[in-house]
């Protein structure tokens, strides 16, 4: 059953829309925490808020006991991503950089290694590499006569 939060009327789970007032019905587990008790208080029935939001199922990790993450390598990887789309060598070689530096504050700190930072660099070198030769790899149709 789901409950319009409108009007308060019982609708069918399979009910997109309130049968009384026509209202848009969320799902339950979509219920949000502002959204008022319903408008009928009769005794007995299961609140839809109740299951919805299970507290304490997600304990948090202790800080300093799990290794950190150095989020530097998944940084690095927007502009190894760009550097095909935009500035190849300036992005390009930004991104080696970031994942060189990722790589280092990662031994320095002893976090786990960046594998994004490495796939970052690798991206990152292709890009400039595929501009410096593209012309070689794809060279352009020759429909024009060359220009003297
Ligand atoms: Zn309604």
């Amino acid at each position: 059953m789901k409950f319009c939060g409108e009007c308060g009327t019982e609708n069918p789970d399979t009910n997109r829309f309130c049968k009384n007032c026509g209202g848009a019905l969320r799902k339950p587990a979509e219920a949000p925490a502002t959204q008022p008790a319903p408008a009928q208080p009769s005794a007995g029935v299961v609140q839809p808020q109740a299951a919805a939001v299970p507290a304490g199922t997600q304990p948090v990790p202790a800080a300093g006991e799990t290794p950190k993450r150095t989020w530097l390598g998944i940084v690095a990887l927007i502009p190894a991503i760009l550097a095909w789309i935009l500035y190849p060598v300036l992005l390009g070689i930004a991104a080696v950089l970031f994942g060189i530096t990722s790589i280092a504050l990662a031994r320095k700190q002893g976090t786990r290694f960046p594998v994004a930072g490495v796939i970052a660099i690798i991206v990152g070198l292709l890009a400039i590499i595929v501009n410096i030769y593209w012309l070689d790899i794809f060279p352009p149709p020759q429909v024009l006569p060359p220009i003297r």
